[in-house]
């Protein structure tokens, strides 16, 4: 498969289609994830999100388009590609009455064997460690031997990347791997995810949290109704717009000094066309005008995203222009002719 970019890539599609009776769940979308990459997935509720990650991995198939995972394509050759990749889709997946050790030696015990496990004793040996540091990893070192039933679902989204960390993966695919975690949590996640990543593992998550994207990743994929509206790195989203914004305890003398460069005025905050904080701050300084804070403007991801989606696919609004027989709402020009 062509790809544009000089980096490996580590997951490719083309006009990757899934369709499901009369919903276009995903249309044509073409990924480009590459080796290192911190990859968000976003897209309001009911976007396709969850169905392109359920593609990569060969749990559903293509209406039509190709997928490359890891060089190989998938489906065909998606048993070569899974040991490579950890994921956690649509919530972590547990047997209830099982505590979570149990669980990830199921887990652990379900997958290929891997390079260098020995025989016997050396074999379990070395399952219990990969066991117990993937649980150190999420935070989970101290779990009892209670049934997952009882754990919060935070401790569900934990044990859950446990399981996806299992095989030190080249890629993790995570489906909003945050939910149900509190901010710390959250947090702990993001340096989790951020530490994986330094250390080589590429990371493919989907996210309906700008914030969340916007902290962790470095390349941002946004998918509206199915297709992919946009796709590049963090970086040159967030490229400066040419122009500053400063708060100064006089603002009027700003203003005099700037002469038609302000463009908009809050208070003490002007914005001004000018693509160097440094030299304006110097210009105003040097006129005996003082300021307290001074930066360039970046458009947030916030402001990328909302310019180019719709509003969330699962919002139904009620109908406006379509009269419901039995409301009032002619005027009294209007008024119905009486029936005799
Ligand atoms: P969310 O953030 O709410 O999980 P999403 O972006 O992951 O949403 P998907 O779950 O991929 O979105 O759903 C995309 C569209 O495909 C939706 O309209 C959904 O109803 C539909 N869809 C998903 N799976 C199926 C299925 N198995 N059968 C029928 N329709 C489906």
């Amino acid at each position: 498969m062509n790809q544009d970019s000089g980096a490996d890539p580590v997951v490719v599609t083309r006009g990757l289609t899934k369709r499901y009776g009369r919903t276009l769940a995903v249309d044509g979308v073409d990924l480009e994830v590459r080796a290192g990459d911190r990859y968000g997935f976003l897209g309001p509720n009911g976007s396709g999100k969850t169905t392109v990650i359920r593609l990569l991995l060969g749990l559903v198939y293509a209406t039509s388009g190709q997928i490359e995972v890891l060089g190989r394509p998938v489906p065909r050759r998606v048993c070569e590609v899974l040991p490579e990749v950890g994921a956690l889709v649509e919530g972590p997946a547990a047997y209830p009455h099982l505590s979570g050790r149990t669980n990830l030696r199921l887990v652990d015990a379900a997958g290929p064997p891997t390079a260098g496990s020995g025989r016997g004793l050396a074999r379990r040996a070395d399952r219990r460690r990969r066991i117990e540091e993937a649980l150190e990893r999420v935070g989970l070192a101290g779990i009892d031997s209670r049934p997952v039933r009882a754990y919060s679902l935070g401790m569900r989204q934990r044990l859950g990347l446990a399981a996806a960390l299992l095989r030190r993966p080249r890629l993790l695919v995570l489906d909003e791997p945050t939910n149900g975690l509190d901010p710390r949590g959250i947090h702990e996640i993001r340096e989790l995810l951020a530490e994986l990543n330094a250390a080589g593992t590429t990371v493919f998550l989907s996210s309906h949290l700008l914030a969340e994207v916007e902290s962790l990743c470095t390349r941002v994929g946004v998918v509206d109704r199915g297709r992919l509206v946009l796709q590049d790195e963090l970086a040159a989203l967030r490229a400066p717009t040419g122009r500053v914004i400063l708060d100064s305890p006089d603002p009027a003398a700003a203003v005099a000094q700037l002469d038609g460069r302000v463009e908009e005025r809050d208070g003490r905050r002007l914005v001004v066309r000018h693509p160097d904080p440094a030299e304006l701050n110097a210009l105003l300084v040097g006129a005996g005008v003082p300021v307290a804070e001074i930066t360039r403007e970046r458009r947030s991801l916030e402001q990328v995203v909302l310019e180019l989606t719709t509003h969330s696919a699962d919002r139904i609004d009620a109908p406006v222009a379509a009269p419901v027989p039995g409301d009032v709402l002619a005027g009294p020009g209007d008024a119905p002719e009486e029936r005799p």
